[in-house]
């Protein structure tokens, strides 16, 4: 047991600037900042008596002041297919799931941003539980780490998508933060395009993101191209219209190699009718974005159904003719409730 004094300070998600500023009244060299970003985040190791470049009294210091504090794995749900659910506790208290998604090319992990959320749309299961708080960077950060460790991931080797529990721009300076460690080539040296940032749709927090001198790739969960069905199923929808989301999105893609992504999670005879498809079609072509049809996953806690396969290529026939790109995105790691939308705690495999 650590002897009564002061608590100690969470280094784990601090930038070199912030660690150099702590840092400094111990060891005014420069390059320690940057020695300790290398131990916590290229080489994730925790233990500042663990970090032999540095000097022996100096790591008995920091030591003694300093707890980097990473999430921790509580527990691990694994679906038939090899997707992987994980619980994570956190420092600060409270929990998130994150979910490691295997396939053939490469690992994806998919994270979260808040606790709960707060956006509550209408097929989410996250919504159940209601917003929290906002994660920080160490707890963003840290899931990744949690999760190459627990998989034996190798460094560079996946992708990572904000697509778990909480809407990303609402908690943008922090997830920004995470994404600035993560692509860091003494943090966790991940390409820009290998990360996904996910939102409602935040045209504010759309275009904070695209200021970023590294800027991942982004996919707004637009669901619907229809003002009404969209507002009946995504609170978020009365506040923003179609054609101001549909703008910002244009913008943050002008200039950059990868188009966005529209998302529409496919709900039978709820978001799948014909003329949506058209509707869908003349939006992504006005933000200049591709679209991905996901396929729904049902649970019994919520009253949707799987839009019907014909219904999908009936959509991509149309996105097809309007010169859109269109995928369909297959569900993952069903029985683990593992999928997107299915992270919730409240469901156990
Ligand atoms: S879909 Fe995303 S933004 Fe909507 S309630 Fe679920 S976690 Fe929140």
């Amino acid at each position: 047991m650590r002897a009564a004094g002061p608590v100690p300070v969470n280094l784990y998600g601090l930038e070199e600037e912030a660690l150099a500023a702590l840092l400094a009244p111990l060891d005014p060299a420069r390059f320690r900042a940057r020695q300790v970003f290398a131990w916590l985040y290229a080489r994730r190791v925790t233990d500042p008596s663990a970090w032999t470049d540095l000097p022996k009294a100096l790591r008995a210091e920091l030591a003694a002041r300093f707890a980097p504090l990473p999430p921790r794995v509580a527990a691990r749900h694994a679906a038939s297919d090899g997707t992987v659910k994980f619980v994570l506790e956190l420092p600060k208290g409270g929990q998130v799931e994150a979910v490691a998604i295997p396939a053939e090319e490469r690992m994806t992990f998919c994270i979260s941003s808040q606790v709960g959320c707060g956006f509550g749309c209408a097929f989410c299961m996250t919504a159940k539980l209601g917003f929290t708080r906002n994660l920080d960077p160490g707890e963003i950060v840290g899931q990744v780490a949690a999760l190459l460790a627990e998989t034996g991931t190798p460094a560079g080797e996946y992708n990572i998508v904000f697509m778990g529990m909480g809407e990303p721009l609402q908690n943008v300076e922090n997830v920004l933060a995470a994404l600035r460690i993560l692509t860091h080539e003494r943090g966790f040296g991940l390409g820009p395009r290998r990360i996904t940032v996910s939102t409602v749709g935040l045209p504010k927090g759309i275009r904070r993101l695209a200021q970023e001198p590294v800027v991942p790739r982004l996919a707004v969960s637009l669901v619907a191209a229809d003002a009404e069905v969209r507002r009946s199923l995504m609170p978020v929808a009365r506040t923003v219209a179609l054609e101001e989301l549909a703008d910002a999105v244009r913008e943050f893609g002008e200039g950059r190699r990868d188009e966005p992504t529209l998302e529409c999670v496919m709900l039978d005879g709820v978001n799948d009718a014909p003329e949506l498809a058209h509707k869908l079609a003349k939006l992504a072509r006005r933000a200049g974005a591709k679209v991905n049809l996901i396929e729904f996953n049902p649970t019994p806690a919520l009253p949707f159904r799987p839009s019907p396969e014909a219904r999908l290529e009936f959509f991509l026939r149309v996105l097809s003719a309007a010169g859109v790109v269109g995928t369909v995105r297959r569900s993952r790691g069903k029985d683990a409730f593992a999928a997107c939308g299915q992270l919730a705690f409240l469901q156990k495999p």
